[in-house]
């Protein structure tokens, strides 16, 4: 019954109605006249049917066909063009039709206000961070210009310093909008990902000697275990080469002192596998979760003497998703992080 249209009740309804008429008629004329005629029974029937069926094409014209055309819209609003909702296989029953649809269209309403309201949320406290995070460099650079203007200018004893300081949080101001710049072409996809066949093993080398400075200034040895041999990958070089350095650079800025940063790569059948690890701090598993979200700090004392601008690891993941690619993280507070992530094999 729920999978037949309401037009093929209707017809049995005037069937049903027809006959109680033509019943009810033929015995009021039977009591009146005391004459039976099978007839007379069969002419009210066809009256009343015929009476029925012009009644029916009338609701078919005025009710059906809107629910029909109603039917039609609410579908082209939900489908945008997704073909797999146009394309759905409706049953008979027309006013059932109708009530799925409207319930399916507001359940997609309602997901999508959801998705609005979160993204909301996000934007404002993305605008609070960005503001808090240029607020202290810029607060500094105002605290020096205003005791130089007022007379350490001339004050042999403070004015290089001050200047130094100055231009030390005009850096930090430089690193938080070269950050957020790239963060915002990448999630506008404005940034494209250029792919090509390079060998990762020369790139880490290439890497872990250039930051070589940094780790020995804090005691920290720089290491690729295993044979370090050529592996081809497919990806943006001078993009990887930027998730690889940020690796690096955590693992020396949260690491032990005198302790180590371990690169290793797995051949996992069409990827490689690169692993960066360090016996730092560690991160608690509280943190874990939320750690790519951009301006998330775990360790905010430290990230922030240390100039971290909390965007790094949100570029990091960004990149690595951009190749399609996965990134994980584990870690043990006290004992150290492990960063992972894969490449496909060229
Ligand atoms: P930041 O600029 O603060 O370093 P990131 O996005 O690179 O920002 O990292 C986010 C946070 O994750 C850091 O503030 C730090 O608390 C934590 N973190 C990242 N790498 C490590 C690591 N190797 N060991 C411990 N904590 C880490």
């Amino acid at each position: 019954m729920k999978d037949n249209s309401p037009k093929i009740v209707l017809v049995f309804i005037a069937i049903a109605l027809s006959i109680l008429v033509s019943i009810l008629i033929s015995s009021f004329i039977f009591n009146l006249k005391e004459t039976f005629s099978w007839n007379f029974v069969a002419f009210s029937f066809v009256v009343s049917f015929m009476t029925a069926m012009v009644l029916l094409v009338f609701v078919n014209r005025l009710v059906f066909k809107k629910i029909e055309r109603i039917l039609q819209h609410v579908k082209d609003f939900r489908a945008h063009g997704d073909t797999s909702i146009t394309d759905v296989d409706y049953s008979k029953n027309e006013i059932n039709n109708l009530d799925e649809e409207i319930m399916a269209w507001a359940n997609d309403r309602k997901n999508e206000i959801e998705r609005l309201k979160k993204l909301e949320v996000y934007r404002k406290e993305f605008l609070g961070n960005v503001s808090h995070e240029l607020k202290t460099p810029i607060f500094n650079i105002q605290g020096y210009v205003l005791t130089l203007l007022d007379g350490g200018l001339e004050d042999a004893s403070i004015n290089r310093n001050y200047l130094q300081r100055a231009e030390k949080s005009v850096d930090r101001m430089i690193a938080i909008i070269d950050d957020l710049e790239a963060i915002s072409q990448l999630e506008t996809g404005e940034l494209q990902i250029e792919p090509e066949r390079f060998d990762i093993t020369a790139l880490i080398k290439d890497v872990l000697d250039a930051q070589e400075l940094k780790a020995t200034a804090r005691g920290i040895i720089l290491t690729m275990t295993g044979e370090p041999k050529p592996l081809y990958v497919l990806a943006d070089k001078f993009r990887i080469r930027q998730v690889i350095v940020n690796l690096i650079v955590n693992s020396v800025k949260y690491g032990k002192e005198y302790g180590e940063t371990k690169v290793r790569i797995y051949d996992v059948g069409e990827n490689i596998s690169v692993e960066i690890s360090d016996n730092g701090i560690g991160i608690a598993s509280e943190h874990l979760p939320r750690l790519f979200e951009r301006f998330y700090r775990a360790d905010k004392s430290r990230s922030r003497e240390q100039g971290g601008t909390g965007l790094g690891l949100a570029i990091v993941k960004h990149i690595i998703e951009a190749h399609n690619q996965t990134i994980n993280v584990m870690s043990t507070e006290g004992a150290g992080t492990v960063f992972s992530f894969t490449l496909k094999k060229a």
